[in-house]
């Protein structure tokens, strides 16, 4: 069974890297129009070019966009409709975690945590939903962390804001099924990454493969299924909560973490 998104035009903040682009990757391959945006303009074109390369006839549009500047955002969405078309899925994935204990998180740390956790998401939302309030087939989807119901001490201020953003997802869902959006989101446990590519670069074992190396982190932690999550793993998820396929669900959250999570 396909994701039956062929012809739908979907976004995905934060498309340039990581989870985004390995989402990308599914909805251009699935058949769907896809626009993502990413601050670094190089970034971007490097991962239009891996598109591109892989789907020569692929349907789509990249800008550069800092999801934090409102009037950036409304232009992104005023482009993207303008080359793709009216908006169906938006996914909102642009961010990224601060790893810092109370006694290290200044208050400037703390607002910059609660601004990139809401407005990344506030601002997506607000700039597409006129067009999502037109789609037969519309949703909303979030990248959230399992750090929102199973907070770390080594991450608090993203562990609470994270926490916000849960809450935030089900109160949109509640609201915005009036206009027959469906909003929902992923739970993510580790997932590997460019900041754990840096790591491993600078790794004290240098004898150690990524897998071992990956691996014994993913041991330490005590993710019962021993591995970090891959890229296409969590993003599966999201196309999945963003697609036709998910049409009955609405306020949910899909864990995304390798067993990581303790609660029932
Ligand atoms: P990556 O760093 O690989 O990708 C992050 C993407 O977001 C990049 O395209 C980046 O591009 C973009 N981005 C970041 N900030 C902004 C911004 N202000 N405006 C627009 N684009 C932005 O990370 P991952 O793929 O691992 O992470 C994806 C999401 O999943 C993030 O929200 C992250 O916090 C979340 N997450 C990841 C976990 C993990 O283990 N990997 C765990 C829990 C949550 P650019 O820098 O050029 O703007």
């Amino acid at each position: 069974m396909s994701f039956q998104v062929e012809g739908k035009v979907a976004v995905v903040t934060g498309g340039s890297s990581g989870i985004g682009l390995a989402a990308v990757e599914i909805l251009v391959a699935e058949g769907a129009k896809v626009a993502w945006c990413g601050r670094d303009e190089e970034r971007l074109n490097a991962s239009k070019h891996y598109i591109l390369e892989k789907f020569p006839h692929a349907n789509i549009f990249t800008k550069a966009c800092n999801v934090l500047k409102k009037e950036e955002v409304q232009q992104f969405a005023k482009d993207v409709k303008l080359n793709l078309g009216n908006v169906d899925m938006l996914i909102n994935n642009a961010g990224q975690g601060r790893v810092s204990s109370f006694e290290n998180t200044q208050d400037e740390d703390w607002m910059k945590e609660i601004e990139l956790k809401y407005f990344s998401v506030l601002h997506p939302v607000r700039a597409f939903l006129d067009d999502l309030k037109q789609s037969a087939n519309a949703s909303i989807t979030n990248v959230n962390s399992l750090l929102a119901l199973q907070p770390e001490p080594h991450m608090i201020a993203t562990s609470s804001a994270r926490a916000a953003l849960l809450n935030l997802t089900h109160s949109l869902a509640h609201e915005f099924t009036q206009y027959g959006v469906r909003v929902n989101s992923i739970l993510l446990g580790m997932v590997e990454s460019a900041q754990w590519k840096r790591r491993y670069e600078t790794r004290s074992d240098l004898n150690l493969s990524w897998e071992e190396w990956t691996g014994n982190i993913a041991k330490n932690r005590g993710i019962p299924m021993q591995r970090l999550g891959r890229p296409e793993e969590p993003a599966r998820a999201l196309v999945f909560l963003a697609s036709p396929l998910a049409s009955y669900t609405t306020g949910s959250a899909i864990d995304v973490s390798g067993g990581f999570n303790k609660h029932l």
